[in-house]
């Protein structure tokens, strides 16, 4: 029997057709039709190798060895026994230390099937009453999600590649992270449009593209300025977008750097009307709750004397024409300099922004795994309103959802405890406002209590000692809580700390609802039942399950729908008048079409909707007073990476850059111990360059070390004549053995350590968002002497 369903072991969620023969999985194939159907990946095809591995987690099993002890000395208990305890022990912390004391982790819900739990694990870290959730939206999607939001008011949007005569994907790698997109952007381009792929290697969107930009690992902000300056120049930018829906020609105090207001100006003005200036010198209120009038023509390029209301007079300039004067020295020479890139290239890439073009463009974890992720968005972001693209077919487009309950509000915690959350203080702007903490600040409350202890940890899913950098730290972390739960499907470093673990099933044995596939504005559109198609392996359960039976032992029932999912399913989806069981009968999903229209901030049509955009001046903030009041740069700019600054003179010992990636064949660090996926990718790889390899007497398949001032990992070099020879890149997630193919593990840290994460830490990091430096850092290679002892791979030139 062929059972529709969607895949969740990545963000692509593609949609599957899932073949049952007497309860067991035999193959997954797309399912043709569905806004996500178009492919599989060798993960998804894999998936009957997942559901059967043999490591499985089957049974809740309690440590009874100490922490220290290599041996952990699992005991089987029950589910009632494991729950019993959970509820006990997190019940007893909460009230001796407070809520706060406990933090939660959950794996990324873009990249793993945590996404059918999300939400109700969410509502139960919030009921709980803990604003410390670890999600590592930080290394993740922030900075297109949340760093964009100060620009736009909101996050990246979905681009329309369907419509798109120029595509751009700045550090991400859909062919590697995102499928549904890959076939889409293939598409396009067969079409005619050009793809730009801008990231420091071309393994994947890459080779693909039209043109492919070898940029300098965290050098994104310097290209993507001289793009604007470029614009600005050449006046090739969308003047009409630019002057009514950005603050472009609003006027800044330059004494005080503040927009200039009505209430400035003009007796009884208003704070909220902004001043723009007119050709004649003469200045106009300008109200954003109203579109600009058709005849109100602003300068953009405006520097004058105002004098206030008061008789003062104070020096003032338009946001463009700072703007212009602040990224005048971003030449293409200079640019060149900056990202190691040819001015040829520059060149051709600044020309494709000219002329508002059908621009749709993606970014993700190769700009934001930054300490310079926020402004490098930043910079992005503005190119991109300077081309006035965005809502508009072909460029990217704010898709409008379903209406559905939301049950996992950063309201249901109250205020106070939200206060509490770690790292808030630093990062008032960045992930911790919405209760989700760094690693980095979770480790601190567990081993120093700063700024207060952290007692206790509840894990669904993660691995973070891995996938976080500063390892060996994240492990101590672990060692200094008083009590720790793990939910997983399989056991893990960060796993194997626990006090407790509870086996979780796999998307394909446990029933889950998806409302829209995010892609386009159609696929948003569907919502999908995946039924159960598989018996559990053993007794292992849903995350939301377990989420749901916690609840109830703790007297949360009332706040968990009685203790049952489908209540809880059923009134997420009551405002679109459907039921759980009307969706299970039509097993494809159903489609809940939405008023939808382009350059939604217009909405000249709605008497009652004011227009604009949802940021402090209600338009496109080039220039942001949010960022100001915060200490941070008002207009974009670019910063060096903090770990891998363009000047590295002093740095003899290091002298290379080290950056990162997903291995296409992996999900993070899960699944190497799969057979059929191992084969693909069988050693943790290191590429480098011809020059680099010959300087350093490396050839492929030699192990080499790659330092840095945090530590070390060994990896297998892969020679890429593609690359720069002053880059070093290394796949992460690498500790798991595979005995199918007689594949060694290696520990989480430490001198034999795989894991490129024990080679990074994250004390700088991004001021804004606390996003950590792992995909820029000083590094240096050899070979290591002793794993190459007897290695020949017939390839090592001895000229
Ligand atoms: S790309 Fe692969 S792993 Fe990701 S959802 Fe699709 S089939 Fe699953």
């Amino acid at each position: 029997m062929d059972i529709p369903g969607y895949c969740t072991l990545c963000r692509s969620r593609c949609g599957t057709l899932n073949e049952i023969v007497d309860g067991r999985l035999l193959s997954v194939k797309p399912l043709s039709g569905h806004p996500t159907g178009a492919a599989l990946c060798a993960k998804g095809r894999a998936a009957p190798e997942l559901v059967g591995s043999p490591r499985r987690l089957t049974k809740p099993m309690r440590r009874t060895h100490a922490r220290t002890d290599a041996d952990a000395g699992w005991e089987t208990i029950t589910w009632d026994e494991a729950l019993a305890e959970i509820a006990a022990k997190l019940g007893a912390i909460r009230a001796a230390q407070g809520a706060e004391s406990v933090a939660f982790a959950v794996t990324t819900p873009s990249g793993t099937p945590m996404i059918d739990s999300f939400e109700w694990v969410e509502r139960f870290v919030r009921c709980f009453g803990s604003p410390n959730l670890i999600y590592a939206v930080e290394v993740c999607g922030w900075h297109k999600d949340y760093a964009h939001a100060l620009t736009f008011g909101r996050g990246i949007g979905a681009p329309d590649y369907e419509q798109a005569d120029v595509i751009v994907l700045w550090g991400h790698n859909p062919a590697r992270t995102w499928l549904a997109q890959a076939t889409r952007i293939a598409d396009a381009k067969r079409r005619g449009a050009q793809v730009v792929v801008i990231d420091p290697k071309p393994d994947g969107s890459g080779q693909e593209a039209n043109l492919w930009l070898r940029i300098r690992p965290g050098a994104d902000g310097a290209l993507a300025l001289g793009a604007i300056r470029h614009l600005i120049l050449t006046e090739g930018y969308g003047a009409s977008f630019v002057k009514r829906w950005t603050n472009a020609p609003m006027l800044v105090n330059l004494e005080t750097q503040r927009l200039l207001t009505e209430y400035d100006v003009w007796q009884n003005g208003r704070k909220d009307v902004y001043v723009v200036a007119l050709a004649d010198g003469s200045l106009s209120p300008y109200d954003t709750r109203q579109a600009m009038p058709a005849t109100l023509n602003p300068c953009l390029r405006a520097r004058l004397r105002v004098q206030a209301h008061g008789g003062t007079h104070y020096p003032c300039a338009t946001v463009f024409e700072l703007l212009a004067e602040q990224i005048s020295s971003y030449t293409v020479e200079r640019v060149a300099e900056l990202t190691w890139m040819a001015p040829e290239n520059i060149r051709r890439f600044n020309s494709l922004f000219s002329g508002s073009p059908r621009l749709a463009y993606h970014s993700w974890t190769g700009v934001g795994q930054h300490t310079n992720a926020t402004m490098t968005d930043r910079a992005i972001a503005t190119l991109y309103a300077l081309t006035g693209a965005c809502d508009r077919a072909g460029g990217n487009i704010w898709t409008v959802s379903p209406p559905t309950n939301s049950v996992n509000d950063y309201g249901l915690l109250a205020p106070a405890q939200q206060a509490k959350a770690l790292g808030l203080e630093e990062l008032p702007l960045g992930p911790p406002c919405h209760g989700w903490i760094t690693a980095r600040d979770f480790c601190n409350a567990a081993i120093d209590a700063r700024p207060y202890r952290v007692a206790a940890l509840m894990s669904f899913g993660t691995n973070f000692v891995v996938s976080q950098g500063n390892s060996a730290r994240n492990l101590r972390a672990l060692q200094a809580l008083d009590f720790h739960v793990h939910v997983d499907m399989f056991m893990n470093p960060t796993a194997q700390n626990a006090d407790i673990v509870l086996p979780a099933n796999m998307p394909w044995e446990r029933e889950a609802l998806k409302i829209g596939f995010e892609i386009t504005q159609s696929a948003c559109e569907l919502v999908q039942f995946r039924p159960r198609m598989l018996a559990p392996h053993g007794q292992a359960r849903a995350d939301y399950d377990i989420a749901f039976e916690l609840a109830k032992r703790m007297g949360m029932a009332d706040q968990f729908f009685g203790g049952d999912v489908h209540t809880g399913w059923n009134h997420q989806l009551k405002p679109l008048g459907v039921t759980v069981e009307e969706l299970r009968a039509a097993p494809e999903g159903m489609r809940f079409p939405q008023p939808f229209r382009y350059e939604k901030y217009a909405a000249e049509h709605l008497d009652t909707e004011a227009p604009g955009f949802t940021t402090p001046s209600r338009r496109v903030e080039i220039y942001s007073e949010l960022l100001l009041d915060h200490g941070q740069p008002a207009l974009p700019c670019f910063v060096e990476p903090a770990q891998a600054p363009a000047e590295n003179k002093s740095n003899e010992r290091y002298p290379l850059v080290l950056t990162t990636a997903k291995s296409g064949w992996f999900v993070h660090s899960a699944y190497r111990h799969i057979a059929s996926l191992r084969r693909k990718s069988p050693d943790p790889g290191v590429e480098i360059g011809t020059g680099l390899a010959h300087k350093k007497s490396v050839a492929t398949g030699d192990w080499i070390n790659v330092n840095t001032p945090a530590g070390s990992a060994l990896l297998r070099a892969r020679i890429n004549p593609a690359l720069d020879d002053r880059v070093v890149i290394a796949e992460f997630g690498w500790w798991e053995d595979c005995p199918a193919l007689g594949r060694a593990g290696s520990p989480p840290s430490g001198p034999l350590s795989s894991n490129i994460n024990a080679a990074l830490d994250d004390k700088e990091h991004d001021p804004v968002s606390g996003s950590v430096p792992l995909r820029a850092s000083v590094c240096n290679i050899e070979r290591a002497q002793e794993q190459n002892r007897g290695l020949w791979s017939g390839e090592r030139s001895f000229s």
